[in-house]
């Protein structure tokens, strides 16, 4: 497998907005994309040849809720881009990781995801991006 770069750090946060003005009007960057998935709203915040993800639970029931309910808001996951997903997922499989998804799915930006448990990958929630 080839990493190629950390596509964006995911942050949970309770309130999106709120968060956006932080990166925006105190750090002066710049939202790019905003999209709804599944139950969860996102911003992406380019910083260089990376992003932000910030992420706001859409229900009071959903993952990012359920996180930021138990730990707080802060970091939530970092994603590593891969030249190939499907490849990546069975070769970490082979490896011993333990994954979330077996099978990458639709994510923001269009792009293929997957999550590897993070009790694999030492206490962060590891997510594998790709362009497909
Ligand atoms: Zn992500």
């Amino acid at each position: 497998m080839e990493v190629t770069k950390i596509a964006h750090i995911g942050i949970a946060v309770a309130d999106l907005e709120a968060t956006k003005k932080f990166y925006t009007d105190v750090l002066g960057l710049k939202v790019d994309h905003e999209e709804t998935l599944e139950d969860m709203k996102v911003a992406f915040v380019p910083v260089g040849e990376t992003n932000l993800e910030l992420i706001q639970s859409t229900t009071p029931d959903g993952v990012i809720a359920k996180y930021v309910a138990k730990k707080g808001e802060g970091i939530h996951h970092i994603a590593y881009e891969v030249t190939d997903i499907s490849s990546a997922l069975e070769e970490m499989k082979q490896k011993g990781a333990k994954l979330v998804d077996e099978v990458p799915r639709d994510g923001a930006h269009g792009m293929k995801v997957a999550f590897v448990h993070p009790k694999s990958s030492y206490g962060v929630l590891t997510e594998l991006v790709c362009k497909e």
